[in-house]
């Protein structure tokens, strides 16, 4: 979809310009947002820490903006710095150094979670402007009396002089998510009566003491950035108006940027995931803009040049703060500012290897589905190999892919032997379901890369164990096969694998069963429901030339799970998302139903909810039923000590794409290593 479309830097972009936010001169306009990576307060995870930060910094972040770091502890997380802690402000200082000496800037966001704070591991209640539930945490919050409003405020204010004696450039205050601050702004979670609730000029009151505070305490030199909530997305929240005299009234209290969140944790509303649009609230931050003279900064889904470059052209935006993208590319702001838009590996709003794993608990360091060196610099520095092989990588799917890029990349010559006419295997499938067309900007990252690194791609080859002789390693990424399960009538011809059914379609069939309700039946299932539906484009178009919308009958689709858990191995940011996707989608859903038999006409099933031995009629039925590994060649080539089996060809338990591209990854990079015991490359 976006694959032929590449956009090139002409030079006078205004986002190359210098710009100034308060008395910080940046060199340019592409920050990097703020990132909780797990890998925080922890003197073990430092380095790592710092390597992150360094390499973002060397890929020309022309702001680093760090993750929260908690003010007090009672407003704090697992794994957060918090700055009343002596041993995490050398650590932060240690971090703002290292960014220095690579050239950088840095600023410390200053964070207080309010009612979203876990007391099992804070320590303390959780507090907040008024004893209001967290749907988050299922925790009543205590509430804050006047007295510990005005400590938090001195609180604040110590941080932000704490910060700056720590060396660093800038802060930014949390004041959006559903934070305490926001909490404080919303009358949804503020019902005070005092000072600081009631009007909405009341429910301003703490955010703008803070504020205030902070300005006191630090001088007027001292760049403050506020990131307030542009909309909350929580029904009888604050209004826009009320944003808009926010953002006025911040501005006269002394901020000298704001920067504009969306969405509570709370909201049942998707604002980072995949079926968000690139750039879709900037109109927000645009009406926001209008409103004040200091900059604004966008976020959330500026993934790549062509959603932040209307915005700046049309002067809407200041700055951009793309996070995850930094995460999946670290150099994506020298590769945006230098028009390398084909070499950039663009975040693709999974979540699946960032938030699924910083939003778990016991916590996962932050990664990146297509950057599994995320987080990881420290220990994988980009030099070459210590011996240059021959390597073969059997199969282009994404650990092939992966292989054959780190492979080469360190130094190997690499020949990529895939069976089908075009790479990608899985990631093929993938982007075809709606609102996943991200993994083809995957796709083409690789096939640039590999041009670039010099692979020998052969499509359509399966090469013998005779033509694989010359080579020193041979890695097995052959990938999956859709798994028929042992169930009667499977032959029958109305019965089609997931693969059929994504490179095939489905034609006219009306009543079609999905056997399977994990991952790769939802996609199915939403491939088929929105495939007969007019894009919104498409409806837009159609309904300003007054041509009339006429409505395409849907196919009806049931899924038949065997538990009562549906989109299992769905990750935890988006497996509400898909869910509710499927409700409003009218997908008719059978749990704890056991398939027993397909025939003309159907699927029988056993089960809860259904009578016995039920004929659930279908004229197509689909099985969705899992995945097994591809190890045709491996018997071929038997125990030969230079093959190595990767990705779901090794495994297809619990596979991801994450998984994949992760063992892609590390197979590639052990390669040619010297072994401190033997000094035999491996
Ligand atoms: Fe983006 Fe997915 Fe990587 Fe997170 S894991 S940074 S969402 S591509």
């Amino acid at each position: 979809m976006f694959e032929d479309k590449w956009y090139t830097a002409s030079g006078s972009e205004r986002w190359r310009q210098p710009g100034k936010i308060g008395t910080l001169e940046l060199p340019h306009r592409l920050l990097m947002g703020s990132m909780h990576l797990g890998l925080e307060a922890s003197s073990e995870h430092l380095p790592r820490l710092i390597a992150f930060y360094v390499e973002r910094v060397r890929g020309q972040a022309a702001l680093i903006i760090t993750g929260g770091v908690a003010v007090s502890r009672e407003g704090s997380s697992h794994r957060m710095f918090c700055l009343l802690e002596e041993e995490h402000a050398a650590m932060l200082q240690k971090l703002a150094g290292a960014v220095h000496e690579a050239g950088g800037r840095i600023a410390m966001q200053l964070f207080h979670s309010g009612r979203y704070a876990h007391s099992a591991e804070t320590g303390e209640a959780a507090v907040a402007p008024s004893p209001v539930a967290s749907r988050l945490t299922g925790e009543m919050p205590r509430e804050l009396s006047v007295e510990d409003i005005l400590h938090l405020v001195g609180r604040y204010a110590a941080a932000a002089v704490k910060a700056r004696q720590l060396g660093y450039d800038a802060i930014e205050i949390m004041g959006s998510e559903g934070y305490l601050l926001n909490q404080f702004l919303s009358p949804l979670t503020n019902h005070r009566e005092d000072d600081y609730g009631g009007s909405a000029e009341k429910r301003r009151k703490f955010p703008l003491d803070v504020v205030k505070g902070i300005r006191a305490a630090v001088g007027s030199d001292f760049p403050i950035i506020f990131r307030m909530s542009g909309v909350d997305l929580m029904a009888g929240s604050t209004t826009l108006e009320e944003t808009y005299d926010l953002a006025v009234a911040l501005e006269e209290a002394g901020v000298d940027a704001l920067n504009i969140g969306v969405g509570w944790h709370e909201s049942t509303v998707p604002t980072v995931a995949a079926v968000v649009p690139r750039a879709a609230f900037s109109p927000i931050v645009a009406a926001i803009r209008q409103h004040v003279q200091v900059p604004v900064i966008a976020a959330n889904r500026m993934n790549v040049p062509e959603a932040f470059q209307p915005l700046f052209e049309s002067g809407q935006v200041d700055f951009v703060a793309a996070a995850r993208p930094w995460l999946a590319d670290a150099e994506f702001g020298r590769k945006v500012l230098e028009g390398r838009r084909s070499q950039m590996n663009v975040c693709i709003a999974c979540n699946q290897s960032c938030l699924d794993h910083t939003l778990v608990r016991p916590l996962i360091p932050a990664s990146c589905l297509v950057n599994p060196r995320a987080g990881f610099e420290a220990e994988r520095p980009l030099s070459k190999a210590d011996v240059a092989l021959r390597v073969a990588v059997l199969g282009g799917g994404p650990a092939g892919l992966e292989a054959a890029r780190v492979a080469a990349l360190r130094g190997h010559a690499v020949t990529l032997f895939e069976a089908a006419a075009e790479l990608g295997g899985q990631f093929r499938y993938a982007a075809r379901i709606p609102d996943k067309e991200e993994f083809y900007e995957t796709l083409r990252y690789y096939r640039v890369m590999l041009a670039e690194l010099g692979v020998d791609v052969r499509l359509e080859t399966e090469p013998t164990a005779a033509d694989l002789q010359g080579f020193q390693s041979i890695l097995v990424a052959t990938g999956v096969r859709p798994h028929i399960p042992d169930l009667p009538g499977t032959e029958l011809p109305h019965v089609r694998t997931y693969v059929d059914i994504l490179t095939q379609g489905f034609a006219d069939a009306q009543e079609i069963v999905l056997v399977g309700a994990g991952g790769i039946a939802c996609d199915v299932a939403k491939y088929i429901t929105e495939r007969v539906r007019p894009n919104a484009a498409v409806n837009q178009f159609l309904t300003e030339i007054g041509a009339p919308l006429t409505s395409v009958h849907r196919p009806n689709v049931t899924m038949v799970a065997r538990s009562k858990r549906v989109a299992s191995g769905v990750g935890r940011t988006t497996r509400w998302i898909v869910r509710s996707e499927l409700t409003a989608s009218g997908v008719r859903i059978l749990t704890e139903c056991r398939p027993v038999e397909i025939v003309p006409g159907g699927l029988r099933v056993q089960g809860q909810g259904v009578t016995e031995a039920t004929l659930i009629g279908a004229d197509l039925v689909v099985l969705c039923t899992g995945q097994r590994p591809q190890q045709a060649v491996l018997q071929e080539l038997g125990d030969d000590p230079r093959v190595l089996c990767i990705g779901g060809a090794r495994d297809s338990a619990g596979l991801t794409a994450a998984r994949a591209i992760r063992e892609g990854f590390d197979a590639a990079y052990r390669l040619g290593q010297e072994t401190a015991e033997d000094g035999q490359a491996v």
